[in-house]
Parts: C-alpha cells; structure tokens; sequence
C-alpha cells in the first residue's frame, strides 16, 4: 500500500515528504538565508509549514508552491489571513518565474526548498534556468548531493553537476543535517547548500553548446584520458585534438576530474574556435 498524506497526517513517501521537525535547524536555515525585509521569497513545498510562518515575518512577500492538495488546503487554512502571502498549488518544474518575479514586485527572489530527492536535479536545472529571477537559493539537500556541487578538481566527486552549478553560482556547504530532525525519519543525511547566483559565468565561454558538449563527453568516460573521451565530440579528429592541446597547453592524457572550471571553458572555447574554423573551410569553393 503506498503511503498517502491524509488528514491523519501520513506523509507521501512518493512525493518525498519529510517534514523539519527540529525548531533549532529551522532557526539555523533561517539565520542562513538572512532574509531581508526588501526581500520576496520563493518557497518551494511548504509542507506543514515549518519554515513557512518565520520566512512571513522576515520577507516582503511570500510565494510557495506545495503540489499535495491535502497540505496545500491546510496551508490555506493556517496561514488565511496573510495578504503577503501567495499560495500556489502547482508542480515547482511547472512555474513561470517571470509570473512569480511579476507578483513577489522584486527583480530577484530567494529560494527556500527542503528539496525532495526525487526532483532535485530537475529543480537545480529548473534554478539555473531561471538565474535572471534569482539572488540566491538555501536548499536541504541529500548530503552527497551537496558533496558533488561543491566538489573540487581531482575528487571523486567532481564532476558534470559541479561544473553546471559552479558556472552559474558560487555553492557553499552549510551545515549537515541528520535524520532524526525530520518525520519521517530519511535513509539519507542531508546538508544545507547555499547558492549565490552570479550574473555572468563564472568563466568566460566562447559557445555554452559546445562547453557542455566538451564537458558531457569528457565525463561520459571518466577513466579514460580526455584524447579518447573528446573523440566522441562530431567533427574532431585525432590530429584536430593534438592542434587543441597544443593550443590550450592542457595535456590531454589527463582525466576529465582534474580539469578546473577555468581550463574546461579554455579546451571548449579552443575547440569551438576550431570547429568553427572547420566549417567555413568546408564551405568555401575550391
Ligand atoms: N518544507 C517542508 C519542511 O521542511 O518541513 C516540507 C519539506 S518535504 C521534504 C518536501 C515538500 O515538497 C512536501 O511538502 C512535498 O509535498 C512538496 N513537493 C514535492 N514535490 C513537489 C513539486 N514538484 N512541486 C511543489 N512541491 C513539491
């Protein structure tokens, strides 16, 4: 049978509801996010509301988005009086944030999200999407989550989803959170994760296509050296990535984990240049 949240207050395991039950990491989260009160905020599935009530104290206007109809009603209930606050009984991968940014009268928005494991990825490529719409976001994640965000080179946990976080914001690893200050009790720990959403990358990129497709590829293998694995990328040959190393001054006997941000945008732009260069030679008459 699978576990439904009902008016006895059964949380669903199939929406990932387990709800901050620990007043002092409530506080902690709160001090993190250092609301200010020219701030409008997006919280992401409110839950039973445990940080709900003090983000309303805090910010300029609320919006949160809880997608369970039973929560959402009591919600309603609790918080009926508050005019700066909007609830929304949506899917968060289904939002305009032009809308929310447009109602919450602010150019940016914080984001608040006790983030359930089941749509953490889609939410952070959701996040980073929206970037114009946001300052910064204080998230719960599951702790290895964290980990990989805000890994470094030459870790194992290094790899794509650190660099697509790490080219738009600046992630910082708060705090560790166990699982005994949630109901129901999760199998995982989590961590707090701040991210500080910058206005340009990170890095300078000549074309984001070819960034990604450079870095996709060169993970897609992570123990083969980056001359095996950047062959999968269209339109290079064996020749083209010595030109490339050569160019770039990256040895590419290398693996794609010691790579920093820095040298990836280096290698893709290199190779953007190069592909370019490719085409127009291909078109021109002979
Ligand atoms: N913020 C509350 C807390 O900390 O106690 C609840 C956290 S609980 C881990 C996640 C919440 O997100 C649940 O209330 C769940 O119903 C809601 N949720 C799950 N998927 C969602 C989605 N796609 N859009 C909006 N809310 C969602």
């Amino acid at each position: 049978m699978s576990l439904k949240y009902t008016a006895a207050g059964i949380p669903r395991k199939d929406l990932g509801q387990n709800f901050l039950v620990n007043g002092e990491v409530v506080q902690r989260i709160l001090e993190a996010a250092r609301i200010q009160s020219y701030e409008s905020v997006l919280e992401v599935g409110p839950g039973e509301g445990a940080l709900t009530g003090e983000l309303l104290e805090r910010a300029k206007k609320l919006m949160a988005v809880e997608i369970d109809e039973v929560l959402f009603g009591k919600l309603k209930e609790k918080f009926a009086n508050f005019q700066k606050l909007k609830l929304i009984r949506e899917d968060i991968l289904q939002i305009s944030f032009s809308e929310l940014v447009h109602w919450a009268d602010s150019p940016k928005l914080v984001v608040v999200a006790n983030l359930t494991s089941y749509i953490t990825s889609q939410l952070l490529l959701k996040l980073l999407d929206n970037r114009m719409f946001i300052d910064r976001a204080i998230l719960t994640v599951q702790r290895e989550v964290g980990r990989r965000i805000t890994a470094a080179p030459g870790s194992k946990e290094y790899g794509m989803l650190s660099i697509m976080v790490q080219l738009r914001t600046e992630p910082c690893l708060l705090f560790d959170i166990p699982p005994e200050c949630f109901r129901p009790k999760p199998k995982v720990h989590s961590s707090l994760l701040r991210l500080a959403f910058h206005d340009s990358p990170s890095v300078a990129i000549k074309n984001e296509k070819i960034f990604y497709s450079t870095v996709k590829a060169a993970f897609s293998t992570r123990r083969k050296m980056l001359k095996n694995s950047l062959r999968s990328l269209a339109g290079l040959t064996v020749d083209d990535l010595h030109t490339v190393a050569a160019k770039t001054g990256i040895d590419l006997c290398r693996r794609a984990e010691t790579l920093s941000l820095e040298e990836f945008a280096s290698l893709s732009s290199t190779i953007a240049a190069f592909l370019s260069l490719k085409t127009v030679t291909a078109k021109q008459p002979r």
